[in-house]
């Protein structure tokens, strides 16, 4: 006997996720009728809401085409304005495997029910086995779209059958839909690995390994423009810069603690010889050792140990993204060892205005601070020291007011050591990602038993800053190319300038021309194909190229080129001289514009 179990629901009294979530749910249904239809031999897997839309799980005897969707769709919109009523009922399951006999994705999901949980939603003549959740009729589905066919395993196992899945977007409003569409086309204008891959900064190869990044000649370019600056920097504001090995032996991050909190995240353990070594996963304990390898008096300090620094994480791969989510990265790391708290808070607050300055020269705007707490009652997490924690916390939060930056608080989100800031960033996915921290420790130093020569005379203990400014290469360069969406200021730009010769008999002449900017190192490239001049212009807009410098009869005539700025701005022609001194200032004021 069939029963309803949902009566009229109120959408509007409930709250706006789980109305959307009802809407998505019930637009999946309404996908598997129209492809019902379209198809009958579908055999139907499962359609569950997910964020911004909904998807449905087909085995279906040929490959879905672009057609089919606008098909689909189509159908999907008339049950629109037809409002069918959706009808929930419960059934037994002698009831459920007669309707299903013909559907073996179904019949496998019933073997796992209960028999008091089998129900069925039916809406026009199209039933689906469901727990519920629904709109009342398909006049209430919103606004939706299907975008895109892909296939998928059943039940997410590639010992499964392989299925096509066909995604659908929907909000409440065609304006929402609208605007997410239009957040997704940005997403993908400025998606640094799309970016990446046009421009030739980087690339990821399956033999070299997931989050493995492999930087190209130009990629390389904007990476050395960031670490010669960043050095440069550090050793204006009293960094000693280090090279340490990228191994370490296992009793080293015992020691540390690495081992017991940040196992989970290291490369497997290498053993030879009765030896075993470790991939490491961060800087600090080297830096230690280096400390540590001689009595320092308190004169001494604060010292500031630097590097550009090869860390190695195993990431989980489905999290590994592009340049941004990697295994193997370059940090711009330091350990500053204090005297004293009040030491701590003046190198902190350097720190911080430090990164105000690179982000601010970078262009970037779009961040935010936060002060990360431990938790106390996670001891498994944390470093069980309440006194250690609140001091730290205290320090932190009084720099951070006193260099008179905003930033928000947060628990559990400190390092397994000490409470840290971290400057966060949205990426172009809209996705929040912490770029940088700055870290308060008294606990390595407790670990590492370390000492200096006090005023007094007697020993006491440092405390260490950790900090990164420019983050790790890969997250920051990430980062920048989607800030700019590939248009890096003519600084950092890989190829600052190309010199086009407009016929054959003026490629001497251009090769001089670039002879002259090279020698101001400026990086610059002819391009001498056989191409067209428009053609040639173009390329060198696609490639981002600040500069194009065309040259003909005039220009030889005249010791000149004519000068076009990327987006196409066109100077006309100046005399060579002034243009590599133009270049020249715009490159080292690291002017965002030209
Ligand atoms: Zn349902
Ligand atoms: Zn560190």
């Amino acid at each position: 006997m069939a029963v309803p179990i949902e009566d009229h629901v109120d959408l509007e009294s409930l709250p706006k996720e789980e109305r959307l979530a009802r809407m998505r749910h019930s637009a999946a249904h309404v996908l598997a009728e129209a492809m019902v239809e379209l198809m009958p031999e579908a055999e139907l897997g499962i359609g569950p809401p997910i964020e911004n839309g909904f998807y449905y799980d087909f085995r279906l005897p040929r490959a879905l085409t672009e057609e089919d969707l606008k098909w689909l769709q189509k159908r999907m919109r008339k049950s629109l304005g037809r409002k069918v009523p959706f009808h929930m009922e419960a059934i037994t399951r002698e009831e459920a495997a007669e309707r299903w006999k013909d559907q073996p994705f179904k019949l496998e999901l019933l073997s796992e029910l209960d028999d008091d949980s089998i129900t069925q939603c039916t809406h026009a003549k199209f039933t689906d086995l469901c727990r519920g959740g629904h709109v009342n009729h398909t006049g209430e589905l919103g606004a939706f779209k299907l975008t895109s066919i892909a296939g998928a395993y059943w039940r997410g196992s590639e010992k499964n059958p392989q299925l096509q899945r066909v995604y659908g977007i929907l909000f409440e409003t065609e304006e929402e839909l609208q605007e997410y569409e239009r957040q997704v086309e940005e997403a993908r204008r400025r998606d640094h690995r799309r970016i990446g891959k046009d421009l030739k900064l980087f690339d990821l190869y399956e033999e070299v390994g997931p989050g493995h990044v492999v930087w190209l000649p130009a990629g390389t370019t904007i990476r050395r423009e960031l670490m010669r600056w960043i050095e440069d920097l550090e050793i204006e504001r009293g960094y000693q810069h280090v090279h340490t090995p990228v191994v370490g032996k296992r009793q080293l991050y015992e020691r540390s603690g690495h081992w017991d909190h940040y196992q989970d995240a290291m490369y497997p353990i290498m053993e030879r010889d009765g030896e075993e070594y470790v991939l490491r996963p961060m800087n600090c304990p080297h830096h230690i050792m280096i400390f540590d390898s001689e009595l320092h008096s308190y004169r001494e300090l604060p010292l500031r140990i630097a590097e550009l620094a090869d860390m190695h994480r195993w990431e989980k791969s489905g999290q590994l993204t592009g340049m941004s989510r990697v295994r193997i990265m370059t940090l711009n790391d330091a350990h500053i060892f204090c005297a004293d708290e009040q030491q701590v808070e003046s190198e902190v607050a350097g720190v911080l205005r430090l990164m105000e300055e690179v982000y601010a020269t970078l262009g970037l705007k779009d961040y935010s601070y936060r002060l990360s707490k431990g938790d106390p009652n996670d001891t498994e997490k944390y470093v069980d020291n309440p006194p250690m924690w609140e001091k730290g916390e205290a320090l932190l939060r009084r720099v951070l007011q006193d260099v008179g930056l905003e930033f928000d608080e947060a628990d559990g989100e400190a390092a397994f050591y000490g409470p840290k800031i971290d400057v966060n960033f949205k990426t172009a996915a809209g996705k929040p990602e912490t770029l940088v921290t700055v870290q308060v420790d008294f606990h390595l130093p407790e670990q590492f038993g370390l000492e200096y020569v006090g005023e007094d005379g007697g020993r006491h203990q440092p405390i260490i800053v950790h900090r990164g400014v420019i983050s790790t290469l890969e997250r920051m360069v990430a980062l920048l190319i989607e800030e700019y969406e590939g248009n890096f200021p003519l600084w950092l730009s890989p190829t600052q300038a190309v010199v086009v010769p407009i016929a054959d008999r003026h490629n001497d002449y251009a090769a001089e021309v670039a002879g002259k900017l090279r020698a101001a190192r400026l990086r610059v490239e002819v391009d001498d194909r056989g191409d067209r001049m428009n053609a040639k212009i173009r390329d060198a807009q696609m490639r981002k190229i600040p500069y194009v410098l065309v040259v003909g009869d005039r220009e030889a005539e005249a010791g000149a080129a004519a000068v076009r700025i990327r987006g196409g701005q066109d100077l006309g022609a100046m005399p060579i001289d002034d243009i590599v001194e133009k270049l020249r200032s715009e490159r080292d004021t690291k002017a965002l514009t030209p």
